[in-house]
């Protein structure tokens, strides 16, 4: 291929086990599930709801709802009946609520068995799972590792966290229970990668959740992530993902979209190319990028929309793509694939150009 890959060598990713999550596939060669996790309080089932179908409407193929209290393990029953996605049901600490939460209809759990207790209350949950078709992620993390990995002086942090993950994965599985995803997690990205690189190396046939945890705010969480997974999934590893930011949980799936969508791996809705502009741009082409940007956002439809300065790279670019803009002095030429469909002004830019998408998907 382009980049030097041969297809005779299977990427990571393609040599995963499958693991199903309600009626979605991670791993075994399936596309990258997107995942993020509500922030509303898991006993307003309602809220938690509406939360959970925004995210879904805004690209996530599942979504993980934290189950700290038998109150929350109620509201969870009601997620679970009616949520539009398979719901994950994130525990820490009580292997009680794991396993009513088994119950209530998750399809997969999220624990940390290091933080579970003693290995008759890992095994109680995995028993509950296993009976009940239920996947569970083992979730390692930096910040908890077992006392007598933490305290190894002659490992670095990426060799503890794989230490951790493959004897959690081997107690699983001798278990007889393989119906595993994985997540090792640290808030530095280097130590990301050489985690996940030495755990798709040491244990191939894991799915692999990706995640910088505690990432930041919005801009920093955005580049510390999509540097960090992007470059994971740029070398085939990584199965299913969640971008954490410090916001509103429904920023997070479309900048996991925006890194899937960069590397090629998945496509939803329209693409934008746009220009930084420069002294050759002749309209404000700023606000219209962004207008269009805006009114495409709940576009499903997998078009590429260029909105181009000038003349220089525009029609260049406007051609290449299924439906764009070069700009002018005040005005701008539109072009279909290639071929000039007509001139606008200015401030009939947006208008022409959404009327054309709309019609283009008529057509489809
Ligand atoms: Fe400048 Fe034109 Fe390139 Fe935009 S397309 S950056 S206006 S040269």
């Amino acid at each position: 291929g382009v980049f030097g890959l041969s297809l005779s060598h299977p990427l990571p990713r393609d040599l995963t086990r499958p693991v199903h999550v309600g009626g979605v596939q991670i791993g075994g060669g399936a596309p990258v599930v997107v995942q993020s996790m509500t922030c509303t309080d898991t006993a307003d089932a309602q809220a938690t709801l509406a939360q959970v179908c925004a995210l879904a409407q805004a690209g996530c193929d599942i979504v993980r709802v934290s189950v700290p209290t038998e109150a929350a393990l109620e509201g969870f029953r009601t997620i679970c009946a009616e949520s539009p996605v398979p719901i994950v049901a994130d525990i820490h600490f009580n292997h009680k609520l794991a396993i009513g939460a088994v119950e209530a209809g998750a399809a997969k759990l999220r624990i940390n068995p290091g933080n579970i207790g003693d290995w008759a209350k890992v095994d109680a949950v995995i028993d509950a799972a296993g009976a009940a078709g239920c996947a569970i992620r083992i979730g390692v993390n930096a910040g908890s590792l077992e006392q007598d990995i933490a305290e190894r002086e002659d490992l670095t942090q990426p060799e503890k966290l794989v230490m951790s993950s493959e004897r959690f994965v081997k107690h699983f599985e001798d278990r007889g229970f393989t119906n595993i995803v994985l997540s090792a997690k640290a808030h530095s990205v280097q130590t990301t990668l050489d985690t996940y690189r030495a755990l798709s190396r040491e244990i191939p046939h894991v799915p692999l959740h990706l995640g910088v945890t505690e990432a930041g705010t919005k801009l920093q969480g955005t580049i510390k992530s999509s540097v960090g997974l992007g470059i994971l999934l740029s070398e085939g590893i990584g199965d299913t993902m969640r971008v954490s930011l410090t916001a509103d949980p429904v920023e997070e799936p479309p900048v996991a979209w925006g890194i899937l969508q960069s590397l090629g791996l998945r496509r939803r809705g329209p693409e934008i190319v746009s220009c930084p502009t420069c002294a050759r741009c002749q309209v404000n082409l700023i606000p219209i990028a962004e207008e269009v940007t805006e009114r495409l956002k709940n576009y499903s439809a997998p078009l590429s929309i260029a909105v181009m300065g000038c003349a220089v790279n525009g029609p260049g670019e406007a051609s290449d793509a299924d439906l764009g803009v070069a700009c002018g002095r005040g005005q701008a030429l539109l072009f279909s694939h290639g071929q000039i469909i007509g001139k606008v002004a200015e401030d009939q830019i947006v208008d022409a150009l959404m009327a054309e998408v709309d019609k283009l998907i008529e057509e489809k």
